[in-house]
């Protein structure tokens, strides 16, 4: 059985450590190979890989680095198919959102080609008598990159596309659970002509971790996972001296208001909450119907098209929805749903006894109405396809009641009113909002990052904040005083 190999330094290896752990389809549950968990001496390998490229690497200019992403978007699109296979495989997503998502990640790509300008600097002349000042962006060393399960190949693009851009070198430790698409990743990078040691996978779990976020050489790290994990990494990597961004879960809601175009909102909403199986961090999984014609006229309409979803795995061309990732995270789903039950919401719509086939971590569509606040379904993030409906009986109650949930990632507000929409936007205490779109991910070039409990982190994820977040910044004062002396100066240079 296939064991996969880390790529340190450009090179496949099976590391030192004895432990691994099987790669499982989640649509066929059948093991598809073993991941190795990184033990300390594989992360000091792979750490060493990453400090020994640095120096030329930041060094090389930016233009040069751009050609080389220039080369990589190329080849990521030249196999797409391969790679798209390899997510849905291995996370059972169908495969236009494999696509899709693959896609995404090479957005950010192509904004991270744009390096040259996005490190531009500033300068003004003359701040003083014969005296100029600039500001540079200079690469921080080496980032440990951690990501999650749910998006194998955009996460890890849109981190380290721009950190790699910025100068920087990157350990990579991708998901236990979905590790290939990462890996492939990598070795197209190589193809690309990346420098060996500037991208280096390293495969693992919390052992892997730990050694990352305490190695005296990481000096960044970037997150993505669930909340409780952010917070520990945030907290452990500033224990040990690291600049560090951490994001987490999510439990996006969506406004409905009564004068919303309910045909076009219960499409938007139906993608948005059962797409991948609700395992999305800006998925909507509580609607907010703004009075009880709204919701009746949006479970009316929703519910006929939950019953039809067509769930299959992805091998199946015409699937719109796979499996769960493991049989483990199918029975925490389950029992969501058992809680919600037992804490009186109704529910109205049973995906629990869906079969696909004789295998397999599916799940039909789930529907809940009658929501309360205080219901566990509502406060945590299930990440699987259960839609909540909440009552509301005006704008004013759906817009605090969004605004006191601990999560704060994604919101959506449903509606034909420009005043609504404007005065939403403004109030809501929600890092990225729609206007009448569900998931409302910034494209490449604009930032990622929700507020909250959502995410530990003074930088959103690529655009320019991206940037700011893989670069420090230097502002150089020079004077060329082309032969008039100053004297000798005992105060605070001042602008006279
Ligand atoms: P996870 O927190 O279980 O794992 C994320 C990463 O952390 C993995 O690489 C894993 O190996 C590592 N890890 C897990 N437990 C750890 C521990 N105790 N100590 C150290 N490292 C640990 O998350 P997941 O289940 O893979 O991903 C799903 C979660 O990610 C959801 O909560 C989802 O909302 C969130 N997510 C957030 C965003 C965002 O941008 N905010 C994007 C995608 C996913």
């Amino acid at each position: 059985m296939t064991k996969y190999p880390h790529l340190i330094d450009g090179v496949e290896v099976s590391g030192k450590s004895q432990k691994s752990q099987p790669i499982i389809n989640p649509s066929t549950e059948q093991i598809l190979g073993y991941v190795p968990l990184a033990n300390q001496e594989d992360v000091n390998q792979a750490v060493r890989a990453a400090l020994d490229a640095f120096p030329l690497w930041a060094d090389t200019p930016p233009a040069v680095r751009a050609k080389i992403l220039f080369k990589w978007r190329q080849l990521i699109d030249d196999h797409l198919d391969e790679l798209a296979h390899l997510i849905s495989s291995e996370h059972g997503k169908s495969k236009v959102e494999a696509v899709g998502s693959i896609q995404r990640g090479a957005d950010v790509l192509e904004f991270a080609c744009g390096i040259p300008s996005a490190l531009k600097g500033e300068f003004s002349s003359n701040v003083g008598r014969q005296v100029d000042s600039y500001s540079i962006r200079q690469p921080v060393g080496v980032v440990a990159t951690i990501t999650p399960f749910n998006f194998p190949a955009m996460i890890p693009l849109w981190i380290g596309s721009v950190a790699i851009a910025c100068g920087n070198t990157i350990v990579l430790k991708p998901s236990e659970r979905t590790p290939s698409a990462a890996l492939f990743l990598a070795k197209l990078a190589l193809k690309a002509g990346l420098p060996k040691g500037v991208l280096n996978i390293l495969h693992g779990a919390k052992d892997a971790v730990n050694g990352l976020l305490t190695h005296p050489n990481v000096a960044a790290v970037s997150f993505v996972g669930q909340t409780s994990t952010a917070k520990y990494v945030q907290e452990t990597a500033i224990a040990h001296g690291k600049r560090v961004q951490a994001f987490g879960g999510a439990k996006n809601h969506a406004l409905v208001m009564p004068d919303a175009d309910m045909d076009s909102t219960v499409d938007a909403i139906l993608g948005a909450a059962y797409g991948s199986a609700g395992e999305r961090c800006m998925a909507i999984s509580v609607a907010v119907a703004v009075g009880d014609k709204t919701a009746d006229t949006l479970i009316e309409k929703l519910s006929p098209k939950i019953k039809a979803l067509k769930i299959d795995a992805p091998t199946n061309a015409d699937a719109e929805m796979g499996p769960l990732i493991t049989k483990e995270h199918h029975a925490k789903v389950h029992a969501f749903i058992d809680t919600g039950i037992k804490e009186g919401a109704a529910l109205l719509i049973d995906g629990r006894d869906l079969c696909v086939g004789k295998t397999g971590y599916f799940l039909g569509g789930c529907l809940f109405d009658h929501v309360k606040t205080d219901m566990e379904i509502y406060q945590n993030e299930i990440f699987g396809p259960v839609l909540c409906i909440v009552r509301v009986q005006s704008y004013e109650e759906g817009l605090n009641l969004i605004n006191n949930h601990a999560y704060a990632n994604g919101v959506a507000i449903f509606t034909r009113d420009g005043d609504s929409a404007r005065d939403f936007c403004h109030r809501i205490q929600v890092g990225m909002v729609g206007v009448n779109v569900p998931i409302p991910v910034p494209v490449g070039f604009h930032s990622f990052g929700g507020w909250k409990d959502s995410v530990f982190a003074d930088h959103g994820m690529h655009g320019m904040e991206g940037v700011r977040f893989f670069t420090k910044l230097k502002t150089i004062t020079s004077r060329w005083p082309s032969g008039i002396r100053q004297g000798v100066e005992f105060s605070l240079p001042t602008v006279e």
